[in-house]
């Protein structure tokens, strides 16, 4: 049975898509079956495994209007070394699509029972936001992984998540809960970033991970050649860190 994990913050630009599909890439790497689910009408994690969004016949889109299931949906990322059910711009209007039918948080959750021993690991990126679709993420999943930068406003943003989180395990998934906070894009020549990251330490314990996400602009070059940072440049500290959090993350999910 698959583990099926959200990448969750409602802020932007804080590493979700580079989390998801490094994490993915990872993940394959240390022998683990892996599909990935992208939840933003961005699409970037789509593109980001080398799938083109623009030619894409049945997206993520379609799996929660119930016109595909998973198995006709998903697609192969070759080279990433995972699967991916995709997302594009469509993808925009199932937030107000939804709002009428029923079981609307549902969907996903219903969609991926089918295909849960296909696979070792689910994620899910979600939209930088806490809506629908992130809350059809947050009712299929047993977990959350919240990655965050070190930085001042960080901890405030992550009470909100926090909050969401405790109300949808209260009221629509009672096996939901916090995986684990991820430190991204961390450097540590930066003394605010040190001492946020202690603080975020002492406030959560080991429900911080160990491995720490430098900032590494490999990392970031990655997605323009439709790979993952792990895949694009190995040897890289940005990849590296990726490959221990992947054996991290299977490390401890043997434990939970
Ligand atoms: P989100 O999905 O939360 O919006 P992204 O994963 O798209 O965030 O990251 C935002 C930007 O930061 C992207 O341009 C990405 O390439 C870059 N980025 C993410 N993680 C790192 C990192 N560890 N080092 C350098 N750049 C990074
Ligand atoms: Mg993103």
């Amino acid at each position: 049975m698959a583990q099926i994990f959200c990448i969750a913050n409602q802020k932007g630009g804080v590493g979700k898509t580079t989390t998801t599909v490094n994490l993915a890439a990872g993940l394959s790497k240390v022998g683990q079956r892996v599909l990935v689910v992208d939840l933003d009408p961005q699409g970037n994690a789509t593109m980001g495994s080398g799938v083109d969004k623009r030619k894409l016949e049945l997206t993520v889109y379609d799996v929660l209007l119930e016109n595909a299931s998973i198995t006709e949906a998903r697609t192969r990322a070759e080279k990433a070394g995972y699967d991916v059910v995709g997302a594009n711009r469509e993808l925009a209007g199932a937030e107000v699509e939804l709002v009428d039918l029923e079981r609307r948080d549902q969907r996903l959750k219903t969609a991926l029972a089918a295909v849960a021993n296909d696979y070792d690991f689910v994620l899910i990126d979600c939209p930088p936001s806490l809506s629908m679709l992130t809350l059809n993420g947050l009712c299929s999943a047993h977990g959350v992984v919240v990655p965050m930068q070190c930085e001042y406003f960080a901890l405030e943003g992550l009470s909100d998540l926090v909050n969401t989180i405790k109300q949808v395990h209260a009221n629509l998934n009672p096996e939901l809960k916090v995986i684990g906070l991820l430190r991204v894009m961390f450097d540590p020549r930066i003394t605010l970033q040190q001492q946020v990251s202690e603080q975020l330490k002492s406030h959560f314990g080991d429900k911080v991970f160990n491995t720490v996400i430098p900032r590494n602009v490999r990392l970031a070059e990655a997605p323009s050649y439709g790979l993952p940072g792990v895949v694009f440049d190995p040897s890289s500290k940005g990849a590296q860190a990726f490959v221990e959090f992947a054996k991290e993350m299977v490390e401890r999910i043997g434990k939970l």
